[in-house]
């Protein structure tokens, strides 16, 4: 019997572009190395990983590009540019993880996968548009999008605090999944589901993409579950979930339950834009059969999986 775990790894935005930076592939290919070297570690310590990654920056910019070279190119809907995402940012991590790999003495093929996961073409999420893509927006900028039929949420704080926001539908099936399934067991690294999987809907039996962005995160958790993967590793910028997030108040947690988790959830300590769909996805993911999960920073990967970092949802 094969007892090697799998591990499905989630990698967050910071992971791919470090946001103090102007996004030049130059900076992209420097965050996407770090990230590799982390991962490598966790693949010489013996678990088969699985990558996963978000892509709303990425998106966001690529439709900015079709929109504003539409009189040139004909422009490509939101589906085909996730699916653009997903091959752009695949060949860079295939890129930088060999060769991590092979820094550590490992020989492993890296593959991308483009995933299609299907969505129900009647989700409310489609009328109430919530997931931020693309680039931060000032409040003097805001008319003249809002005029383009963007739908615009406030994000953040400071002087650029709006941000696009489109639809994100519930993940239901991975279209994908029996190759996901093949490569993994030939031996390859497998990125899949990559930007949540690109949302397509099944009518009258045939596929159609939808101009959506799914929750990476909550992609994972279906992937990891429908691979029968022991760990879900989701990794974003912060070490620990905490409660009363960013108040006087605020604790880390190093371990909760799925009741914890969920009475937490909603209670209102992690917000939807954010934090909710990590610990959803790790909800999921446990009552669908898996060991563990955890939520921590990609430099704290290791040490999380080893029980001395990050947030675990059991
Ligand atoms: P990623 O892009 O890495 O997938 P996000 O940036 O969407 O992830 O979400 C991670 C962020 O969520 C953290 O950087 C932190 O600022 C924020 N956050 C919100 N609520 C919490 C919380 N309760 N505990 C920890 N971080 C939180
Ligand atoms: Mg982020």
């Amino acid at each position: 019997m094969n007892t090697t775990k799998t591990i499905v790894i989630a990698l967050g935005g910071n992971a791919l572009l470090d946001p103090q930076t102007n996004g030049s592939l130059a900076e992209q290919i420097r965050a996407i190395e770090r990230s590799c070297e982390k991962i490598a570690q966790v693949i010489a310590k013996g678990y088969r990983v699985v990558l996963t990654h978000g892509n709303g920056p990425q998106v966001g910019n690529l439709l900015i590009q079709q929109e504003a070279a539409k009189e040139l190119v004909p422009p490509l809907p939101l589906d085909v540019c996730d699916a653009m995402t997903q091959g752009q940012l695949g060949y860079l991590i295939q890129q930088q993880l060999r060769e991590a790999l092979l820094r550590v003495g490992l020989a492993k093929p890296v593959v991308t996968m483009v995933t299609q996961v299907q969505v129900d073409p009647n989700d409310p999420a489609f009328a109430n548009p919530t997931k931020p893509i693309g680039p931060f927006y000032s409040e003097r900028e805001r008319p003249v999008l809002e005029q383009k039929g963007y739908v615009l949420k406030r994000v953040g704080k400071g002087a650029k605090p709006w941000r696009r926001v489109v639809a994100s539908p519930e993940p239901k099936e991975i279209v994908e999944i029996e190759s996901i399934k093949e490569l993994i067991d030939a031996g390859s690294i497998v990125i899949a589901c990559g930007g949540g999987g690109v949302p397509i809907v099944c009518e009258d039996g045939r596929w159609r993409g939808v101009e959506a962005v799914i929750d990476k995160d909550l992609a994972s958790a279906l992937l990891a579950s429908e691979l029968g993967a022991q760990i879900l590793l989701i990794l974003t910028d912060v070490e620990r979930v905490a409660l009363h997030f960013g108040t006087p108040q605020q604790v880390f947690l190093d371990k909760l339950s799925v009741r914890e988790a969920r009475k937490y959830l909603s209670e209102g300590h992690f917000p939807a834009g954010s934090m909710g769909p990590k610990v959803e996805a790790a909800i999921r993911f446990i009552e669908g059969g898996g060991e563990r999960a955890y939520i921590t920073s990609l430099e704290k990967a290791l040490e999380a999986l080893e029980g001395r970092a990050g947030t675990e949802v059991h």
